[in-house]
């Protein structure tokens, strides 16, 4: 027997419908390629994504086919989501700062039918064409223009399609395990294997990310996602914000901290997301710009761990609450979200601080483990550390196109980090399990080691890495990128070490760089870091 309640498929239709509907007037604004700021709204966009659905159609791409982009956060990107992905056909948001020959790779994995890009690829993608074998269409996300007709043979223009699209296009009656987005995972070792989100897990995503102790979007909301829409969907918020329609500020090309700040200003933003690097630059633009970011109640940071200290900044010198989030590709990517529990309202600042620098616990929908080598679930009691295991709604199952489970024999995805977790949840990463140090059997997390140097006044950003030793198998060397004009010595930082960790912690050795390796996402490559410095302990350097 069922409940005899109606029955709706979950789809990421349906949230365009809605805020078509019900939000219709509300903002979408857009900072295009060229600088300029675009205005609309999300009657505009749920009109464009259903003309985009049409044009498909007449396109003949079939349902489930993928279809790519390569796109900064703007207006005609977040009309391709819908569009594309509510129209049924797969939303594949490729990431461009990938080497060419990965995207080659990703684009033949994923047979992509049709490719849309933003006019700054114009060069890249000219360059790439003719080894896209499977692409049919390739379209540039603007006006037509003689210049870029001339670069790619058939070049289609999104603003005509668009022009002889449908704006009354219905959605698609769609099965809710039907897929809707695909994303590959970086590939910092191996090819990039590909998560392919269902409506559902979408949908799902949107509703549990989304609770009062998650992001709490609200329709009051200005969202301005920093975090690319070509890693892991933004985080969500797209669908987020058509869901409960919020205004949207999609921050296009120019992410540097004074830029930033000054859009925060203009569009009095509430609410942002990105990764540590994004808002250590914010910081620094806030401070050359001088601008109080009034309207910022809370920034939302994830992607790689962070630093104590910006919780600190934020905090005492904007009153920005810092939320602490963690995922990853394969879990949509929301995982945990750092909130206080009622009863630590009664702890202190300073209490309340250091519980906050975890990365909180998992909303509904979702469900942690750890885990030791065997496999034997380990005590939540905040002190075992063990492999982090996730389990949930919005969690991979199976990588795309690949027969065999990415799961454990009893359900559960191992994540490849290394955590502890307490009674009530919280979860605390201690590093990923291939940058863990491994000291004479004792682990130390290079997490720890860069927060410490980073805490120093002189240091603005670091990385610590597994050295080879002869003697201890591995041991911590930090690479610190000085405050510019600071000239801060390497007797001095270890120095700083002192009393923050056990003696056997502190790094054999600090060197100081111009710049660390930042991947296509924006996190330091330590596997580059651990190529040019993993023998400086044995080369004597
Ligand atoms: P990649 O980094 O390979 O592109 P993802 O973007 O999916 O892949 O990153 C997921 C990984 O990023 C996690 O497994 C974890 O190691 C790291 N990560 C994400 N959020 C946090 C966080 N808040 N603190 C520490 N590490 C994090």
């Amino acid at each position: 027997m069922f409940g005899t309640m109606m029955w709706q498929s979950l789809t990421t239709g349906s949230l365009i419908a809605h805020a078509e509907k019900y939000h219709a007037r509300t903002e979408v604004v857009s900072v295009e390629a060229d600088g300029s700021t675009l205005r609309s709204s999300w009657g505009e966009v749920a009109a464009n994504a259903r003309r985009i659905k049409s044009v498909l159609d007449g396109l003949g791409v079939a349902e489930g086919a993928r279809c790519a982009t390569i796109a900064w956060n703007n207006r005609r990107h977040l009309e391709l989501y819908f569009g594309i992905g509510s129209g049924g056909r797969v939303t594949h948001t490729i990431n461009p700062r990938l080497t060419p020959e990965q995207l080659i790779y990703i684009v033949d994995h994923a047979a992509d039918e049709v490719l849309f890009f933003d006019r700054t690829f114009l060069s890249a993608v000219a360059k790439l064409r003719p080894h896209l074998k499977s692409v049919r269409h390739v379209v540039l996300m603007g006006p037509a223009e003689a210049e870029a007709a001339g670069m790619i043979e058939g070049l289609l223009f999104y603003d005509d399609l668009l022009a002889a699209g449908d704006p009354a296009a219905p959605w698609p009656d769609l099965n809710e395990n039907a897929p809707a987005a695909l994303c590959y995972t970086s590939g910092t070792t191996g090819h990039p294997k590909g998560v392919l989100y269902s409506h559902r897990s979408l949908v799902l995503h949107s509703l549990g990310g989304n609770q009062p102790d998650g992001l709490n979007v609200a329709a009051r909301d200005t969202v301005m996602p920093v975090v690319p829409m070509f890693h892991v969907n933004a985080w969500g918020v797209p669908y987020i914000a058509a869901a409960v329609g919020a205004k949207l500020v999609m921050p296009g090309p120019k992410l540097d901290g004074e830029s930033l700040a000054r859009l925060i200003d203009a569009e009095q933003v509430t609410l942002s997301l990105g990764v540590p690097t994004i808002w250590m630059g914010l910081l620094a633009g806030l401070k050359s710009t001088g601008i109080k970011p009034a309207s910022m109640k809370r920034t939302v940071v994830g992607g790689s761990a962070l630093p104590p200290s910006m919780l600190r900044e934020f905090r005492d010198s904007y009153g920005v609450d810092l939320i602490h989030a963690w995922g990853m590709t394969e879990t949509s990517p929301l995982g945990t979200l750092n909130q206080l529990l009622q009863r630590h309202t009664a702890l202190d600042a300073e209490a309340q601080s250091r519980l906050r620098e975890g990365q909180g616990r998992p909303p509904w929908g979702v469900d942690l483990r750890i885990v030791d080598e065997t496999g034997a679930e380990l005590p939540r009691d905040g002190v075992a550390q063990g492999e982090l295991q996730i389990r949930g709604h919005w969690i991979v199952e199976s990588y795309f196109g690949q027969q065999d489970s990415a799961l454990t024999a009893d359900g559960w995805f191992d994540t490849g980090d290394v955590a502890t977790l307490d009674a009530d949840g919280y979860l605390v990463i201690r590093d990923r399990s291939k940058d863990i140090i491994k000291s004479g059997g004792e682990w130390i997390s290079t997490v720890e080691l860069e927060n410490i140097a980073i805490a120093h006044p002189k240091i603005a950003n670091a990385a610590a890495i597994a050295a080879r030793h002869p003697k201890w198998d591995e041991r911590p060397v930090v690479l610190a990128v000085p405050v510019a004009g600071e000239t801060p010595t390497e007797a001095e930082i270890r120095a700083f070490y002192d009393g923050k960790v056990a003696h056997w912690q502190v790094p054999d050795r600090v060197i100081f760089v111009e710049t660390l390796p930042l991947g296509a996402t924006g996190k330091v490559v330590k596997a580059k870091l651990r190529a040019l410095y993993g023998d400086v302990l044995i080369a004597g350097d």
